[in-house]
């Protein structure tokens, strides 16, 4: 797998600051600064109004974003809005009064947030809308996965293991766009089998702000609504798997009933491993980051971003946007995905398993 060595490599993460998670807490107003010629010029000030940072990925592209924006001479005001809708848009607003030149923005509702991208607009303040999307809003560009091809990875892995029986399906948030979007791919693959009647979907639910403890509750129902008669559980993020594969783990059946999940997680890789968690999908985020920090910057220099776009419709328009593809992963190319594109070490994800079953080094 080539492709994915020479495309991307991550560092660590730091955990989430103090500074930075709470309200009204941003770094510093951005000082002006001499260019060449002596004359004042303010540095380009981008701010990253982001729903949470509980999930471990969201702390890399927080982490990732800013240091490329930083290389690239401008700075970051990051705030995190503890999946709370009145309080993003608020955090937003304070964003605005600083004076961003360019606003980024993680929703936590796809909905409640285009009043953000109005009131950016008011103010001549382009919007990125970052890894989910914004609907029903005018927001100018999208920076994303490939959503739906991440539900397809999902089940395609899931049915390839076992393709019949009793399917127990956990999407995220409702209001994330993406947890649609996932669904939409995994019921690509599983309607056919489900139309034939090879399977049979026994739960069907949606964990509020991708609480893993939602899918305790819905895989342990589902296990004593089917009298531990599972076999597959399509989780659609590694939160989720976690506490599905708990579940299953108390009636004995981890290992034994396929699960999925998404976003390479550390502790995912090694239940990968260890064969409790059938896959992930991997979505470098380096790439994600680094892409959406330079075009943020040149939207907000009001540059051309002279990148091929797709589109994808909101609901009110076609916003141009950059999907990258995401990359599924089981316990046979994780030493050649996110091992290699050190994403995780070798000696973390394979810890807890003895050196036989390491992946041989090269
Ligand atoms: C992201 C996932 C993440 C989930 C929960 C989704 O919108 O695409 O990577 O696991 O939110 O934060």
């Amino acid at each position: 797998m080539a492709m994915i060595s020479l495309a991307f490599s991550t560092g660590c993460s730091k955990p989430a600051s103090e500074g930075e998670t709470n309200a009204g807490k941003t770094d510093d107003k951005a000082p002006k600064t001499a260019d060449a010629k002596g004359t004042d010029k303010k540095k380009i000030t981008i701010g990253f109004s982001m729903d949470t940072l509980k999930e471990e990925r969201w702390q890399r592209d927080r982490d990732l974003f800013k240091a490329k924006a930083e290389q690239l001479g401008a700075q970051v005001l990051v705030q995190s809005a503890n999946s709370d809708d009145a309080l993003q848009n608020s955090q937003a607003e304070n964003l605005l009064t600083q004076g961003v030149d360019v606003l980024v923005v993680v929703p936590h509702n796809a909905k409640t947030t285009a009043t953000i991208v109005e009131s950016a607009h008011k103010q001549g303040v382009p919007v990125i809308a970052y890894d989910r999307l914004i609907l029903d809003s005018d927001v100018d560009l999208y920076v994303s996965f490939d959503n739906v091809r991440v539900g397809e990875l999902q089940a395609e892995a899931l049915v390839k293991q076992a393709a019949k029986g009793n399917f127990v399906l956990i999407g995220g948030s409702p209001t994330d766009n993406n947890a649609k979007l996932f669904r939409e791919g995994q019921m690509n693959i599983l309607k056919p089998l489900i139309d034939k009647g090879d399977i049979k979907v026994v739960a069907d639910q949606w964990a509020k702000d991708w609480q893993p403890v939602e899918a305790l509750k819905i895989t342990e129902n589902a296990l004593t609504k089917n009298n531990n008669n599972v076999t597959a559980v399509v989780a659609s993020n590694d939160g989720l798997a976690g506490a599905a594969v708990q579940a299953l783990g108390e009636q004995k059946l981890a290992g034994k009933v396929v699960v999925s999940g998404q976003d390479a997680e550390l502790a995912a890789c090694q239940r990968i491993a260890a064969g409790t968690q059938s896959m992930t999908v991997y979505k470098p985020i380096k790439s994600l980051a680094e892409k959406a920090a330079e075009l943020a910057i040149k939207m907000a220099k009001k540059e051309q971003i002279g990148e091929k776009t797709q589109t994808v419709n909101n609901g009110k328009k076609d916003v141009p946007s950059v999907l990258i593809a995401p990359i599924a992963v089981d316990k046979s190319n994780l030493a050649s995905t996110v091992i290699a594109d050190g994403f995780h070490k070798v000696e973390d994800v394979y810890k807890d398993l003895p050196k036989d079953q390491w992946p041989a080094a090269k």
